[in-house]
């Protein structure tokens, strides 16, 4: 506040992240007061375009929250005057001279600090991190760059993307960003485990029996083909976004909130995990289907994709953790796209009650479905307990229900998005939601060597229907470990 103000650079800001998630993002957060007094966005890209034309592109992706809608109008207007544009190569350091110059004038004299959001493919990365490092780093703040998936394919070209990266800026200086970890669920995770009584006592081998960890999308990937085709959901959604899901979900106690000691004990599971074996993973690719008059394509029917292609639309893996706390607990993970869903959730199941009295007098079955505790990220964020519960009336009939806390029920408030969560913390040196590079390196090493011998082996995914279940593989999958597979089924 006062006399320093933030300059925020979007490079690549003619892009679809920009124009869907950034702006909107930075918007919601000047119309919640979060933002600084003093500060200044600036669109950076190859595009020829005016302030007036960014303007004009920005405003047509901005929305005010249901409870912020106050002179909504007046407050895009004055959020658009802030914002200005800049043309220029992403490699050519000339044109950051140029940038910096505009920044300069914007910032007038005073302690300036800079974001640069890297909103561009990933092979621009290192380009427009030198430029930025070289020719328009701040002179009297910090510097600090945000980038966002993929990085890197395997452990070797993410470790030369970090090398790369570090060449012009510091570990502290880069902001590597998984969206999913900006959700209001992905968050809640550690206050669920670590300010209750309740969870943690529980939360091992002693009493979880497996743990599913489920991200299924509903639409393919339609107009994503080039980029998907080499990259697979293994790369896409596994190695980072449930990976990453499973060390906040795993890791020990850490010693404080603070984020060196949060990544500390994220990079400790991460590293006890043993890397993915060939024979405990499914992969499926989706075929095209047709229901009544409406027919889906294959993933094979995009233009940009081969015919021959063997990248899996849908992936099953079972992982397990090395240590005292996991031993033998399978964590299966799901990510899919067409399929008939469209969710993200933990689903932890617990062991069979010892000694169950109720099936030795009643034989009651329900003990095979035990409890269930369900985190539910999206949509409708939830989170439920599945318990046993006395049907009520004279006789003794026991019924599996749930203690439900559904969020849209409980609080009255639109949940920012993830990305307003990030940009804030970025702007305030929040740590705890972005990947450290060991973290990141750790990750790799769980997927790397499956990656390679899926490719080597040239592993045939198994087709399934757009909008169906997935491959039935998972299914014997889930049972050779004794998992019994989310039934998707309950919704309020
Ligand atoms: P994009 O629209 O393909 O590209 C952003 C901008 O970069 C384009 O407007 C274009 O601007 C420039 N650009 C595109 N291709 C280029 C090329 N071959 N060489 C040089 N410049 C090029 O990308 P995006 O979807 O916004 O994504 C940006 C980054 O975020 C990528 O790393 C992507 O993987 C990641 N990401 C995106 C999303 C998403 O929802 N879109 C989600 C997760 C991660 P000019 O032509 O004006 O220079």
């Amino acid at each position: 506040k006062g006399e320093s103000t933030l300059s925020i650079v979007v490079i690549g800001a003619s892009g679809d992240l920009a124009r869907r998630k950034i702006f909107p993002a930075l918007f919601a957060l000047f119309n919640e007061d979060r933002l600084p007094e003093n500060f200044t966005i600036f669109g950076y890209a190859r595009s020829i375009m005016t302030d007036e034309e960014l303007r004009n592109m920005i405003s047509k992706t901005l929305a005010c929250r249901v409870d912020k809608r106050e002179n909504c109008n007046e407050k895009m207007d004055a959020f658009l005057k802030r914002c200005f544009y800049q043309s220029g190569q992403y490699s050519s350091e000339e044109h950051f001279v140029g940038l910096n110059n505009k920044l300069k004038g914007e910032e007038a004299g005073r302690t300036s600090n800079r974001l640069f959001y890297l909103a561009v493919p990933p092979n621009m990365f290192l380009d427009a991190a030198r430029c930025a490092k070289r020719r328009a780093s701040s002179e009297n703040g910090w510097t600090r760059v945000i980038i966002e998936k993929p990085f890197g394919r395997d452990t070797e070209s993410s470790r030369e993307l970090t090398r790369g990266l570090r060449q012009y800026l510091c570990e502290d200086q880069i902001f590597r960003i998984n969206h999913h970890m900006g959700e209001e669920l992905v968050e809640n995770l550690l206050v669920l485990r670590f300010s209750n009584l309740v969870f943690e006592p529980l939360w091992s081998r002693n009493y979880i029996r497996n743990v599913q960890l489920i991200f299924s999308e509903d639409s393919g990937t339609e107009g994503q083909g080039r980029y998907f085709d080499n990259y697979g959901i293994i790369r896409d959604i596994m190695q980072n976004h449930l990976l990453q899901i499973l060390a906040l979900f795993a890791m020990d106690t850490p010693v404080s909130l603070d984020a060196e000691d949060i990544r500390n004990e994220k990079v400790k599971v991460l590293r006890s995990m043993i890397p993915v074996q060939l024979e405990d993973v499914v992969v499926g690719q989706y075929k095209g289907d047709c229901n009544g008059n409406t027919s889906y394509p294959a993933y094979t029917d995009d233009m940009m994709v081969s015919k021959n292609s063997l990248t899996p639309t849908f992936a099953a893996a079972t992982l397990f953790i090395n240590n005292a706390r996991w031993d033998g607990v399978p964590f299966l993970m799901i990510a899919g796209k067409a399929l008939h869903s469209k969710r993200a959730e933990i689903r932890v199941q617990f062991r069979h009650v010892p000694g169950n009295l109720y099936n030795r007098k009643f034989g009651t079955n329900l003990d095979q479905a035990g409890n269930e505790l369900v985190i539910r990220i999206q949509p409708d964020e939830a989170i439920y307990l599945k318990v046993n519960n006395k049907v009520p009336g004279l006789g003794m009939r026991l019924d599996s229900s749930y203690l439900n806390l559904l969020y849209k029920a409980r609080y009255a408030r639109e949940i920012p998005d993830a990305y307003e969560r990030l940009l804030i913390d970025a702007i305030e040196g929040e740590r705890r939601l972005f990947i450290r590079s060991d973290e990141l390196d750790a990750a790799w090493s769980v997927f790397t060597p499956l990656l390679k011998a899926l490719e080597e082996n040239k592993v045939a995914p198994e087709l399934y229907s757009y909008g169906s279940g997935g491959p039935i593989g998972v299914h014997y999958l889930a049972a050779r470990h004794n998992v019994r597979l989310g039934d998707f089924g309950y919704d309020e």
